[in-house]
């Protein structure tokens, strides 16, 4: 590498109500930016509270290749040959090696089993659920349930109140699991897991491929906070309703555009050269702090 090369961007992003719209999970409206991406040959690296399945099959949809981060920080998926030096990793799945962090969802179903008699719970976890179900409870198609329920390192749980969540989290503790509301329902997983802790361990492996990198976040929630503080240019898109997360991040840039609109805003700034109306695409944020 020439030392006086410009850093390697990187840019690591959230999917739902990020890079998806949290409605529909349409990316339309990114669909500009995410051409620059490849025609900059970016990596873009998810890092979502969603399935290996689910990022694959976005991967696919976006004509991506890359390292992603899943299930909120529990595992690194990286396709075999991605970088150019040995490193070590825990399993490997088609076209895939895997950095594991999280603990195994068949561990989780075990304590789970356990947690339900010992505490008297009334819950299901989405392996429970039929397509069905699933589908009525999400608003997903029946193909995006089925890749929803294939969880490797975490369950998400439905019949619960906030309450009984708190209960459940207590049991589980021992176990190295806690019980995590999102949106909607709680998900339970490794209490050790975070994003902020996966995307400074592909940081590092990035650092080794080009010496020098600046890392981008992009993302939309709390459970972004991590990710957001562990990379060095931290971006919130807003809510459905126009509002930014409320997140302590120093340097954090509050970007006008909900979702995948404001996705496309930062993405453009971020490489430039995006085409259509500078004034749309120049990027229009606030700083906080
Ligand atoms: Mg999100």
């Amino acid at each position: 590498m020439n030392e006086l090369s410009d850093p390697r961007l990187i840019i690591f992003t959230d999917l739902d109500g990020t890079l998806l719209d949290l409605e529909s999970y349409s990316f339309q409206p990114a669909l500009e930016a995410l051409a620059r991406v490849k025609e900059t040959a970016t990596p873009l690296l998810f890092c979502s509270s969603k399935t290996r399945v689910e990022q694959l099959y976005y991967q696919k949809e976006m004509s991506i290749r890359a390292p992603f981060i899943g299930e909120n920080g529990s595992a690194i998926f990286i396709p075999e040959g991605y970088f150019s030096f040995n490193y070590a990793f825990e399993r490997a799945v088609p076209g895939y090696r895997v950095l594991e962090m999280g603990i195994s969802s068949i561990v989780i179903q075990r304590e789970l089993s356990n947690a339900r008699e010992k505490a008297g719970l009334q819950f299901r976890g989405y392996a429970q659920l039929s397509p069905e179900e699933l589908c009525h409870l999400t608003g997903l198609d029946p193909e995006a349930a089925t890749r929803a329920q294939q969880r490797e390192y975490s369950e998400t749980l439905v019949g619960l109140s906030r309450l009984e969540a708190e209960t459940l989290d207590k049991v589980l503790s021992p176990a190295g699991l806690s019980c995590t509301w999102g949106s909607r329902f709680c998900t339970v997983a490794a209490s050790q897991t975070d994003k902020g802790k996966a995307v400074t361990r592909l940081v590092r492996l990035f650092q080794k491929q080009y010496e020098a990198v600046r890392a981008a976040g992009i993302g939309d929630s709390a459970n972004d906070a991590s990710m957001l503080a562990a990379v060095d240019e931290a971006f919130l898109v807003q809510k459905p309703d126009q509002r930014w997360e409320h997140i302590s991040v120093p340097g954090l840039k509050l970007i006008e555009g909900k979702g995948p609109t404001g996705w496309n805003r930062i993405v453009c700034d971020l490489l430039g050269d995006c085409g259509g109306n500078d004034d749309n695409n120049r990027t229009r944020h606030r700083h906080l702090q």
